[in-house]
């Protein structure tokens, strides 16, 4: 498959995604010490909505356009237009940033992303974005392979990205486990957020049931359903699933969820925040 056709970015999925890293990235920031975000599937780094990178701009007319201009919204959505309005100065909506552009914008002078992507043109695409940028490495190669030969950051704080593409539908989840197992036994502390899709949510159970039994100290679910999760074939919502999220970020996040369903749910929307594992310490 080739993935520029079936990545709709700015869709409500990716909105969700977005405000999730950002949020995990202001926590970051609340200590002066450097911290690293690692992507491991950082796409090209900056979609035309208008273009032929926009898939079905319909999906992003969805979810990016009908936020764009709004004001008075919880602290940590109006920190994720920030960034996305950053990236349109012009003040129209033209262009969509990824997650690595959108971690750089928010990282600060001492601290580091590295992003990895396979495909070749994307890649090559996002090194050039990142050419003048010395806080940011760009490795052409295998963001799982990535995962066991990068963490621990020298660092010792920060985030792992994941955000396959899915093209094995659920079997994707097969090295999305065996990844975090790898990381959490380099990085026992580290902060790993995953994203994932929902078509059928009762098919992701078991994945959960394996997560769950991770070894990691707690495990903080985050999904945005624009519709009811009943059919195979749509993209009816997504979530993430984060791994030793930092403090506080489900009170960052909590208010925030039921706004994003209003906006972005067309029927039945449904937005929740749930402990998969809660560290009671
Ligand atoms: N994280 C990006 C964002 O939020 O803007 C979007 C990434 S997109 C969902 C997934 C990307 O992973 C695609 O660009 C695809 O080429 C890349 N990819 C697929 N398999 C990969 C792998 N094993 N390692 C690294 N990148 C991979």
């Amino acid at each position: 498959m080739n993935y520029r056709h079936a990545y709709h970015a700015g869709n409500h999925a990716d909105v969700l995604k977005h405000v999730v890293l950002l949020a995990i990235v202001d926590a970051l920031k609340r200590k002066d010490a450097p911290f690293c975000v690692i992507d491991t599937h950082a796409g090209r780094g900056q979609y035309l909505l208008q273009g032929e990178q926009s898939g079905a701009t319909g999906e992003a007319r969805a979810g990016i356009f009908r936020m764009f201009v709004l004001k008075g919204l919880p602290p940590v959505l109006q920190s994720y237009l920030k960034r996305v309005q950053a990236d349109n100065p012009v003040g129209a909506l033209v262009s969509y940033p990824g997650s690595p552009l959108l971690a750089a914008q928010a990282m600060r002078p001492q601290d580091r992303l590295v992003a990895c992507e396979l495909q070749p043109d994307e890649a090559r695409a996002l090194s050039l974005l990142f050419k003048d940028d010395k806080r940011v490495t760009v490795m052409a190669r295998d963001g799982y392979a990535a995962i066991k030969a990068l963490v621990p950051p020298k660092e010792r704080r920060g985030l792992v990205l994941i955000d396959p593409p899915y093209e094995q539908q659920e079997d994707e989840f097969v090295p999305i486990l065996q990844a975090l197992k790898d990381g959490l036994e380099r990085w026992p502390t580290g902060c790993f957020a995953l994203w994932y899709p929902i078509k059928r949510g009762r098919t992701l159970q078991p994945f959960f049931r394996k997560a769950a039994r991770l070894d990691c100290k707690s495990l903080l679910r985050v999904e945005l359903l624009v519709r009811p999760d009943d059919s195979p074939l749509r993209l009816n919502g997504s979530g993430m699933l984060v791994v030793n999220p930092p403090w506080q970020l489900d009170q960052a996040l909590g208010p925030a969820l039921p706004v994003l369903a209003r906006l972005l749910g067309e029927q039945q929307p449904n937005a929740t925040l749930d402990w998969l594992k809660k560290d009671e310490t």
